[in-house]
């Protein structure tokens, strides 16, 4: 059901801003998604260029660095908004404004706030973030792929994998080791990188073929002697892996948001299917086994809705509670969208199985939340190492 601004507490500036999201997302984005979703080997960039133009690359930069400088429920309301519209064009808004851009606000110098930050806040450039490998995914500190120094700057060699907007972005965070093979430092051997994707030794490999989300890109990219010099360290060179730990607890609101987007658009297109298909001479909806599920897709919705708000309100708040709020309204939202579209599906009966309609593109595009930015798996154990943690802390 789409969320009305009404009553959320937003100031006149930041409804506009929602508002714009919705139109967005309804005019141009909805229109888009079955295409892009087809056209699942190549990439076509527009639409994230678009928002870019509009100003949603840059919504939690600060005025001083080109961006709109706003709070994470801003920007949580906008990106459910454009992942109403689609799903793919969302992943990339959440990936560039949670992490690369995140880690330069709080890391960088400021002569790389100068360089990278400012554009890539005006949206002139897309950024993107890799820390996962091939071998080391919910692990991520085991990575291999390593720095070595070279002169006062480094050289790079390794692969990674599942670069979202890995080809096409312009800018990348990337964590790579940086302690000595013979000397290994764990998490605090691992540095963050900032690199221009037009580098020589940046090699991209094809599109990957994903079960949803196919109009975004995600790619494997080897390293192949990449030269960097000293300006493209962020911050310590071993406290890289801390960086990015820290910037996907706002990555993981972005992806609840992304869930719930895509949880509102099946509840959307099943409420209104369910009011025009007739069986046995009426609407499917005057059944009460229909009712019953769109009451239930509706209030797992908002409960989701709740908690990420909740989550977003406790993103200043200390970092125990930031961190536990986070994981919750990742977990809650992502499954919520996976049980929410397959319901979709089964109001659409048939229909729902078939391409030809919405609700099958979002069921496959929803599978993903429960897995990237950390699977549920690791959020359980997240939240309930932190519920050990406070009880510790009351005695
Ligand atoms: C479409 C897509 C886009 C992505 N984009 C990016 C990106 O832009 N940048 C980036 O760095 N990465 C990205 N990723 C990678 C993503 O973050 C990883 O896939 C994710 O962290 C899981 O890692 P894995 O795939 O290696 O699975 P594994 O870690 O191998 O996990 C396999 C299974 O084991 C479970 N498991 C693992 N450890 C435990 C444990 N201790 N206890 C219980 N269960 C456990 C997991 O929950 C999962 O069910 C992307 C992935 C996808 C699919």
């Amino acid at each position: 059901m789409r969320r009305a601004f009404g009553g959320t507490g937003l100031s006149d500036e930041q409804k506009q801003i929602c508002s714009l999201a919705r139109d967005f997302a309804r005019d141009v984005l909805r229109p888009g998604s079955a295409l892009r979703d087809e056209q699942e080997d190549s990439f076509d960039r527009t639409p994230v260029d678009r928002l870019g133009e509009l100003g949603f690359l840059g919504m939690l930069i600060p005025e001083e660095y080109d961006g709109l400088g706003l709070d994470m429920l801003t920007y949580l309301f906008a990106l459910e908004e454009i992942s109403w519209g689609d799903p793919s064009v969302a992943v990339s808004m959440s990936v560039h404004n949670s992490l690369p851009t995140q880690t330069l606000l709080r890391h960088g110098t400021e002569e790389q706030k100068e360089r990278w930050l400012k554009p890539m806040a005006r949206g002139e450039m897309l950024g993107a973030f890799s820390l996962s490998e091939a071998g080391s995914g919910s692990d991520a500190a085991a990575l291999k792929a390593q720095a070595v120094r070279e002169g006062n700057g480094w050289r790079l060699n390794g692969s990674k994998m599942w670069v979202t907007n890995g080809a096409s972005a312009d800018v990348v965070l990337l964590m790579v080791r940086t302690d000595d093979p013979a000397d290994r430092k764990g998490t605090r051997g691992i540095g963050a990188f900032l690199v221009p994707t037009e580098l020589e030794g940046w090699v991209p490999g094809k599109k990957e073929r994903k079960l949803g989300l196919r109009g975004s890109e995600t790619v494997g990219v080897s390293l192949e002697d990449l030269r960097l010099g000293p300006e493209h360290l962020i911050g310590e060179p071993g406290l890289g892996f801390h960086y990015a730990l820290e910037a996907l607890e706002g990555g993981r609101l972005g992806i609840a948001a992304q869930a719930i987007g895509i949880a509102e658009a099946a509840l959307d297109f099943a409420r209104d299917y369910a009011a025009e298909r007739e069986q046995f001479g009426r609407p499917i909806k005057d059944f009460q086994g229909l009712q019953f599920k769109l009451a239930d897709m509706a209030t797992r919705l908002e409960a989701a809705r709740g908690l990420l708000y909740r989550a977003a309100q406790a993103y200043g708040a200390d970092e125990q509670r930031k961190r536990k709020l986070s994981s919750m309204a990742k977990l809650f939202a992502s499954e919520t969208a996976t049980w929410v579209t397959r319901q979709a599906v089964q109001v659409y009966g048939g229909y729902g199985y078939s391409r030809e309609y919405p609700v099958e593109r979002l069921f496959r595009d929803a599978k993903v939340t429960e897995i990237y930015e950390g699977t549920s798996e690791i959020h359980r154990m997240i939240i309930s190492r932190e519920l050990y943690l406070e009880r510790g802390a009351d005695e």
